[in-house]
Parts: structure tokens; C-alpha cells; sequence
């Protein structure tokens, strides 16, 4: 028997912190007698911020470790899971952590029976509106957290690391158990049981928070998965088409490559007040990803699909509450905001305070201290425009 862990993590803010994960799996379970081993595979570079990775574990209780290795370790990916752990709760819409695959369910991985297992503040529900429906039951579990972002190489020392080896101990206890995970911990901060302790936190609210999910629950995949040529199809001398170049003012006005859409890899999106927005030209100046659209009225709309959640422009927004960045989570589409403002000014700014109110976050300036969820002020239509320089 062999169980297979797939952790699902951001490039690269997330890459110290799921590694981590791996090989502390595999050292708790082998302290426990169990064979293990961890590794993780990309074929897209990991260091593209916010880019969807895997890292993999592999425990077996009565395999060789040469056995285990011939079974597990010669794949790019697996096929199926026995538990399928999310570090940010946004890769639900979707994630494509391999070129050329296609934007794929979270839960693609997952096998009759087993989890997906989701460090979230949202619940059950709210993550069911993003995840793609099965043919067979699995469970969906959480625990609660916000993605736990880091900067470059560097890891957020905020126990989601230890809650995390908790969490997977009550998903499934063949994998690694909670008085190994405990007892892992302990030795090697002794000093620190409060490490021990959010890890046994963890495990009681995942036990807690497992819910059992029927066939046709979640829901119904969009994106199409590429058909890529067969070998036999390729020409010597192919060429790769350009990007048509053009553009006109208003939505998806400029021309984009619509094979490299980078949405899927953003965490949080900006908000904009256009009511707010004195047209200074910066947001769509700065932009890295060029995702903002000149209307004609010398507004900037955003190309959502093509935005990565930066948060440059709602850094450089001269305007107080003018651009803020929001949980991406909330939203249900890449809709052109610009289009719903023009229709009603007014049920646009209440939506986007609302939005605004219930998951904002800043981005510190301190490297590896990662994002910061804080309270606004929320701006009446037309309201005073304020500097948002801190
Ligand atoms: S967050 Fe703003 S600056 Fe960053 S990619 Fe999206 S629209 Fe562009
Ligand atoms: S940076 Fe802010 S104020 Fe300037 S054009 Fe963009 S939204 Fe408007």
C-alpha cells in the first residue's frame, strides 16, 4: 500500500513552506516505522510569483524503500491521491501547475473516498462554489488560516508549517499520526510547545470540519483542457503564430495573447472606486502585467484573467481607497468591473465596499512577513479624495 500526498503551493512565496511540509511528513512517518519519501516536480519555473506547484510525499507501510522508489518516484505527476493538502485556499478556482495542461480542477488528484484538505477561512459552501464536481464520494476538510505567503526562499514562521502536519495527521492517520506529529515537534523545539500544541489545534478542527461529499456536488468544470499536437503532427520549421497585435479603447481593448493568461495565479485582486479615480494614468503605467484598459471617459478597466495580484497598482494609487487589493476568493468571474460601474454607478460602489469590507489585505514592506489582512474605511460614492501615501 502506498499513500500519496500531493501539496498544493504558490510559487514561490509558498516553496520553503511546502517543502517543509514533504520531508517533515516523511521524517514523522518513518519515526513511526514507515517507509517514505518526498519530492517535488514542475515543469513551469516555480519562481513566477503566485504560480500554482505540487510537492509530493509517499509513505508505505509495508513496502522496501528501493520498492517505493520504483513505484513512486519516476512520474512527473500522480495520477491519483489519497489526500490532496491546499495551502492557499484561491487555487479552489483552478490551477495549472504544469505548462501547457490546462487550468484543472484542485481536486483533480483526488481518489474515491479520500480529501482535500484546505486551509481556509471560508467554509464548506463557499468553497464548493469554486471547486469542480466528482462522479464519486470524497471529503473536503479545513482548517482555518490565511495563505500563508512568505517573500522570496523564505518562510513565514506562523504555524501553518505545524498546523499543517497536524491537520494531515487527522485527515488521515495511515499517513503520519498526531502523537508523532506531537512528539516530532516537541524534540525539536523544546523550548517552544506552543508549536506541538497548534499542531494538535489543527488535527481537533480538521476532525471537527470533514464533511462527506456526494457525487455531482461542487461544481460543473469550464476550462477546457488543450489538445497539444502529436509528435507525428509537428513540421519542420514550425513557427509559433504572434500575438495579432491592436488596440481600441475600452474592455480587453488591447490586444493580449490569449494562450498566456495568467489569472489563476493571483491571490487576491484589486478593487477599484472609479468614482474615486482622478485619472492619473499610473495603474495602468505600472502595471507588469499591462492588465489595465483605457476607456473612453479616461478610466482604466482591469483585464482580470490576465492579472496576477501583484498589488502594484493599488501600491501606487495616489487615491486613499481608490484601489484596494481583495481576497480573490469573493469573486465569482472576470468580469470587466469598468462595464458594471458605467451601468450603475452607485450599486457598483456598495458591491465594491463590500467587497472591499470583507477581505482586504496589504502587502508589508518587510521581506518574509508576507500579507497582512487589515481594516478599511469605507468611502461614500464621490467621497472625498483622500492620499494614500502612508
Ligand atoms: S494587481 Fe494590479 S498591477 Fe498587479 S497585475 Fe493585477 S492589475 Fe496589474
Ligand atoms: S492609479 Fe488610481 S487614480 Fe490613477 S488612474 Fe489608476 S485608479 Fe485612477
Amino acid at each position: 500500500m502506498i499513500k500519496r500526498v500531493e501539496i498544493n503551493y504558490r510559487g514561490i512565496f509558498q516553496k520553503s513552506l511546502a517543502k517543509k511540509i514533504g520531508s517533515d511528513i516523511v521524517i514523522i512517518a518513518s519515526r513511526m516505522g514507515r517507509v517514505g519519501m518526498s519530492n517535488g516536480r514542475y515543469s513551469d519555473a516555480p519562481e513566477r510569483n503566485g504560480i500554482p506547484c505540487k510537492y509530493f510525499a509517499f509513505i508505505t507501510h509495508d513496502l522496501a524503500e528501493e520498492e517505493l522508489e520504483a513505484e513512486a518516484g519516476a512520474k512527473l505527476d500522480i495520477d491519483e491521491c489519497d489526500l490532496s493538502v491546499v495551502l492557499d485556499d484561491t487555487m479552489c478556482k483552478g490551477v495549472e501547475p504544469w505548462g501547457w495542461h490546462g487550468i484543472r480542477p484542485i481536486n483533480e488528484k483526488v481518489s474515491n473516498g479520500s480529501t482535500l484538505l484546505v486551509v481556509s477561512k471560508h467554509d464548506h459552501a463557499e468553497l464548493l462554489d469554486f471547486v469542480g464536481s466528482k462522479t464519486f464520494d470524497w471529503k473536503l476538510a479545513t482548517y482555518d488560516g490565511e495563505p500563508s505567503l512568505a517573500g522570496l526562499w523564505v518562510n513565514k514562521d506562523d504555524l501553518t508549517h505545524e498546523r499543517t502536519l497536524g491537520a494531515i495527521a487527522a485527515a488521515d492517520p495511515d499517513i503520519i499520526g498526531i502523537e508523532a506529529v506531537e512528539k516530532y515537534l516537541n524534540e525539536k523545539n523544546p523550548k517552544e510547545p506552543h508549536r506541538a500544541q497548534a499542531a494538535r489545534k489543527a488535527y481537533d478542527e480538521v476532525l471537527e470540519k470533514t464533511k462527506a461529499i456526494k457525487p455531482g456536488m461542487g461544481v460543473k468544470w469550464q476550462h477546457q483542457v488543450p489538445v497539444l499536437p502529436k509528435w507525428k503532427e509537428f513540421n519542420e520549421g514550425s513557427a509559433v503564430p504572434a500575438v495579432k497585435r491592436g488596440f481600441k479603447l475600452g474592455p480587453l481593448g488591447q490586444q493580449r495573447n490569449p494562450q498566456f493568461q495568467r489569472g489563476t495565479t493571483k491571490t487576491q485582486r484589486p478593487v477599484v472606486r472609479f468614482d474615486l479615480c482622478t485619472k492619473c494614468t499610473l495603474c495602468w503605467l505600472e502595471c507588469p502585467d499591462e492588465c489595465f484598459d483605457p476607456t473612453d471617459d479616461g478610466l482604466y478597466d482591469i483585464a482580470y484573467s490576465y492579472c496576477v495580484g501583484c498589488g502594484k497598482c493599488a501600491d501606487i494609487c495616489p487615491v486613499k481607497e481608490c484601489i484596494v487589493m481583495v481576497d480573490e476568493l469573493q469573486f465569482e468571474n472576470d468580469a470587466s468591473p469598468w462595464t458594471a460601474y458605467k451601468k450603475d454607478r452607485g450599486a457598483y460602489a456598495d458591491w465594491a465596499e463590500k467587497k472591499k469590507s470583507k477581505g482586504r489585505y496589504i502587502h508589508p514592506y518587510i521581506t518574509g512577513r508576507g500579507l497582512e489582512y487589515v481594516k478599511g474605511e469605507v468611502v461614500p460614492l464621490d467621497g472625498k479624495r483622500g492620499s494614500s501615501r502612508r
